[in-house]
């Protein structure tokens, strides 16, 4: 059954039932009501009617009984109410003989000063009996018989009104669930759709995000629309920036490889002088050279995982002072000062990395510097991290190329990085050893003033 008819009809039924539970039960409040005040009234009238016939009896007994009940009927007929006068159980007096028939024993054997009264229908009419016995005779009684079938006939009236109004309601309400459930399977179908467009990789749907359930469901789907379209993004980016390194890698294979290719057919071909013979040697073990250090590179740039790292307290002036030596002679060659401001005294770090690390800006910062100038070094911890800052006051970078210089390859000026033998590697390299480090490296630079990197544990 589909679920716009199951909420139409489990709604329509149930209202329905409610409707006529509801009402059942003010008509029949309604009516006890009416028969219990009916009663009290006409006991309360009866009592002084039935003391006015015996009076009337008493004082008038050289008049027939018969004529004077007749008269008290003719003038209380106007109420439907008649009286019966019972003479040692010898009924008197009969109006009908159909209602005489209905006095039972028990109301003939009244006693005085009760009113016993009594329902009784017959036929299509409702009467109520109300009977007493004489104060001073208990053998004479007298019943007064009222005809109150003008309260059935109210209650069939109002049951007749109770089933209009609750076939109208029924109407409405079954047109009102039809609607609500119509509109309850649109906004389901449309999420439904929606969500077959996303199956489909169409992510372009914007559920729309109404304040009920349907709304959170919509809020719900719209955020994982969002999550897969930056999922997919990432996925494309990386895919891009893989097939960006591998392009990169194999032009900067083929450059030195098509180099040592080009001079060892010379060499083997050519007549040439041995002098020249020695050079181009030296030039196809040159780019030999730099091949070896790119896959050098290459295997710390693949070096990923933090289990093959050995993290531990390292004493910090030593990893200082093993990076002076190292690069000692690459600063004397352009007479560059190195200025370290310590502050540190351990770092917890894989060394031989962090030296590497280090290494590559201090080295980067000399290849830009001019001769005789000077690097700084400041090392200091503030609240939070151990901080590595390499200042240089070399040509600075462009905000441009600030967001592109950490991506491997990439060289803002490729022909002089070639110069000295950078593949666009270093800074990459740095990156990686900073993110296994749970750390991250930052550039601030202005051109022609300088540069600062900043490497944060
Ligand atoms: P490379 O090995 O070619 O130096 P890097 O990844 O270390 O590769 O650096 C990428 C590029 O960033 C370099 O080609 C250089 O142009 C630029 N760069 C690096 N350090 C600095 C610096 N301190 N000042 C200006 N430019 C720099």
């Amino acid at each position: 059954m589909k679920l716009s008819v199951k909420i139409f009809l489990s709604m329509s039924i149930s209202s329905l039932i409610s409707c006529i539970l509801v009402l059942g039960i003010i008509l029949n409040k309604n009516y006890e009501t009416n028969i219990q005040k009916e009663n009290e009234r006409t006991v309360e009238s009866f009592s002084s009617i039935a003391n006015n016939i015996e009076e009337s009896l008493e004082k008038y007994q050289n008049l027939k009984s018969q004529d004077i009940i007749n008269t008290y009927n003719s003038y209380y007929k106007k109420d439907d109410f008649q009286f019966v006068y019972v003479n040692n159980n010898n009924i008197d007096y009969s109006s009908e003989e159909n209602l005489i028939n209905n006095i039972s024993d028990e109301i003939l054997d009244v006693k005085n000063n009760v009113f016993l009264s009594k329902f009784i229908q017959d036929e299509d009419n409702f009467y109520l009996y109300v009977a007493t016995a004489f104060k001073n005779d208990v053998s004479k009684k007298i019943i007064g018989i009222k005809d109150i079938t003008y309260l059935y006939e109210t209650q069939s009236e109002i049951k007749f009104y109770g089933i209009v109004i609750i076939s109208i309601a029924t109407l409405f309400i079954t047109i009102i669930s039809f609607a609500i459930s119509k509109n309850i399977t649109k906004q389901l179908e449309y999420i439904a759709n929606g969500a077959k467009r996303i199956s489909k990789g169409d992510y372009n749907v914007n559920f729309k995000e109404t304040s009920d359930e349907f709304g959170k469901l919509a809020i719900a789907f719209n955020k994982m629309v969002q999550d897969i379209n930056i999922r997919t993004n990432e996925l494309i980016s990386l895919v891009e920036s893989k097939q960006t390194f591998i392009d990169n890698l194999s032009h900067e294979m083929n450059t030195p490889l098509t180099t040592i290719q080009g001079y060892a057919e010379y060499i083997e071909r050519a007549n040439i002088s041995p002098e020249k013979r020695i050079k181009y040697l030296e030039y196809i073990q040159q780019e030999s050279k730099r091949i070896k250090d790119i896959y050098k590179k290459l295997l710390l740039l693949s070096y990923k995982k933090k289990t093959d790292l050995e993290i531990i307290n390292q004493d910090f002036n030593l990893i200082l002072e093993e990076i002076k030596q190292q690069i000692s002679r690459k600063l004397n060659e352009k007479n560059i000062t190195l200025v370290i401001n310590n502050k540190l005294n351990s770092l917890e770090c894989d060394k031989t990395l962090v030296q590497i690390a280090i290494n590559n800006l201090i080295i980067n910062a000399s290849n830009i510097s001019k001769p005789n100038s000077q690097i700084i070094v400041n090392c200091y911890e503030n609240t939070t991290n151990k901080i590595i800052e390499v200042i240089d006051f070399g040509i600075g970078i462009s905000k441009e190329n600030i967001n592109k210089i950490l991506e491997p390859f990439y060289r803002v000026d490729k022909a002089r990085s070639r110069e000295y033998g950078g593949a666009g590697l270093g800074l990459s390299i740095c990156k990686n050893i900073m993110e296994m480090h749970n750390g991250k490296i930052k550039i601030e630079s202005e051109i022609g003033k300088g540069s600062k990197f900043i490497l944060i544990f």
